[in-house]
């Protein structure tokens, strides 16, 4: 088929109907003018043989841009200046050329106008070009991938989100259950033990270190580490930059900060992030939480922001070393005695009822010593009621100083004394009540700045199991030992008979 019968397919054949005719070449560009895109062709030696009008107006040329006769590179340098197409794409467009294949590319106008170039090989080294205005189109699709990028994005945000809430309740829960542990701790050991394993369980990747002061508070000791963290037995306040400056300290190698001494003392390696966080009870700093992260993404993956969560646990935990601090101070104020600083009562049958228990698993014996003050009323009647308290502050202490820290001396009211001497038989009990006696019997008391007179004591000991083994029987085979001695003479010691030498059934 010839390239004028190719336009004549689409008219009637004069063969069947005689009315009609081939269309002359002026009826042929006629038709062309009509037709949406612009033509153009280039004949082998890359000039331009045929263009129509419309293509001028396609591309809103001047008649200066484009004649018959332009060479290509003329033609393509033109659109170049005027700003149609790039650098760039020349250079493709001359490669697509050359490789004499059907291509196509799209130009802008200046008007914003987008022209899609379509060229076609013809002949040996010819080209047909059409230029279609597809400005709407590629308008329509640029709104639809707008369309479809925020949809992506707005898609994403809220697995974001998601992803996040996920994290934010999970961190709620753990912290929740977490709280809920400390608060029931009654001792620090139980605190630590529940610290450590919720710490492991929740910051997986880390390891750190838990430092508490020293009662002399001159040092904070090591008390329990989690991960491959070396616990240092002691570490100084001024090691630790949050100790020094008394607030959480987050160090990031790279940002602007600087190493605690306490930290380069373990590791030679470059630390990459840690936490510092200062464990604070009523207002004391009692300790420290340090973590260190060791880039493992375990960490991140379950947690939003594993820094503040750890300073979130340390604010638990402070809040649970104060709990058992204030539960400590309060039964140690039930339990002492306010006169002479002593055990009281109740902590003493406590002790005793304890010591039973264990006593009676181990087989270990115990011993009491009930002590009374002689012709105690002739302090008061004589010096007065304060002098009266003070001898019986100055018993207490010189029991204190004699006794070992093993040894538990209470008051047990009025001017009866009773201590408790764990692993000690009644002959021991024995031994120790009377140096306690002498003890006391030499120790100078005065009040008011004026010598009180020497006071004694009389004691009886029991021990468990050898003369009873019951608290109350102690406690009672102690007294009647005591009265004995009271009997005897006062300022003076007796030991109550072992079970199978008296009536009594305690
Ligand atoms: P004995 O040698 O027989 O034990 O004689 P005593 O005078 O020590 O014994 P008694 O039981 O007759 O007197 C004890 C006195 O202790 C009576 C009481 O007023 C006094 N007392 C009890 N508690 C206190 C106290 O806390 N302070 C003072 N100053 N006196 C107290
Ligand atoms: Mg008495
Ligand atoms: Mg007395």
């Amino acid at each position: 088929m010839n390239k004028s019968s190719k336009i004549a397919a689409a008219v009637p054949d004069p063969a069947q109907d005689g009315a009609t005719k081939e269309l002359s070449p002026s009826e042929i560009r006629g038709v062309l003018e009509v037709m949406e895109p612009g033509l153009l062709v280039w004949d082998d030696n890359e000039r331009c043989v045929f263009y129509t009008d419309r293509l001028r107006q396609v591309l809103s040329m001047r008649a200066a841009d484009l004649h018959i006769g332009m060479t290509r590179k003329d033609f393509l340098n033109g659109s170049l200046i005027r700003g149609e197409i790039s650098e760039e794409s020349l250079l493709a467009i001359n490669r697509q050329f050359q490789s004499r294949e059907t291509f196509q590319f799209d130009r802008q106008l200046r008007s914003g106008q987008v022209i899609s170039t379509r060229a076609r090989p013809l002949g040996e080294n010819g080209f047909v070009v059409t230029f279609t205005d597809v400005s709407m189109e590629r308008t329509k699709s640029t709104e639809l991938d707008e369309t479809i990028r925020i949809a992506d994005e707005a898609r994403a945000a809220l697995a974001t989100t998601l992803e996040q809430e996920k994290k934010r309740q999970y961190e709620a829960g753990i912290l929740n259950e977490f709280g809920d542990w400390l608060q029931s701790c009654k001792t620090l050991d139980e605190l630590f033990a529940i610290v450590l394993r919720y710490l492991e369980e929740t910051l997986p990747g880390s390891q750190g270190e838990l430092y508490i002061y020293s009662n002399s508070r001159d040092v904070l000791e090591g008390t329990l580490s989690w991960g491959r963290a070396k616990l240092q037995a002691h570490i100084h306040a001024d090691s630790c930059w949050s100790l020094r400056r008394g607030r959480g300290y987050r160090y990031k190698r790279g940002e602007i900060g600087f190493e605690c001494a306490h930290v380069s003392a373990i590791t030679h390696l470059p630390i990459e992030e840690y936490s510092c966080i200062p464990i604070v009870a009523h207002g004391d700093t009692v300790g420290l939480l340090h973590v260190r992260y060791g880039g493992c993404g375990s960490v991140e993956n379950k947690l939003t922001d594993p820094t503040a969560f750890a300073f979130k646990c340390g604010e638990l935990i402070s809040l649970a070393i104060a709990n058992v601090r204030l539960r400590d101070e309060l039964h140690e104020q039930s339990t002492r005695d306010m006169l002479t600083g002593l055990r009281n009562r109740r902590y003493c049958i406590d002790t005793m009822s304890a010591l039973r228990s264990a006593s009676e698993r181990s087989g270990a014996p115990f011993a009491v010593i009930s002590l009374d003050v002689d012709k105690f009323k002739d302090f008061n009647d004589n010096f007065g009621h304060d002098a009266g308290d003070a001898v019986l502050q100055n018993v207490a202490s010189t029991m204190r100083d004699t006794l070992d820290a093993a040894h538990v001396p209470c008051r047990f009211g009025g001017e009866e004394f009773l201590v408790i001497l764990p692993e000690c038989t009644a002959q021991m009990g024995l031994e120790i009540a009377d140096t306690l006696r002498r003890a006391i019997m030499q120790s100078q008391i005065t009040y008011a700045g004026k010598p009180l007179p020497n006071v004694t004591i009389s004691s009886g000991v029991a021990a468990y199991p050898e003369t009873s083994n019951l608290v109350e029987g102690l406690l009672k085979e102690a007294d009647l030992a005591l009265y004995q001695a009271k009997d005897n003479g006062r300022n003076r010691v007796e030991c109550a008979p072992p079970r199978g030498e008296r009536n009594s059934e305690t």
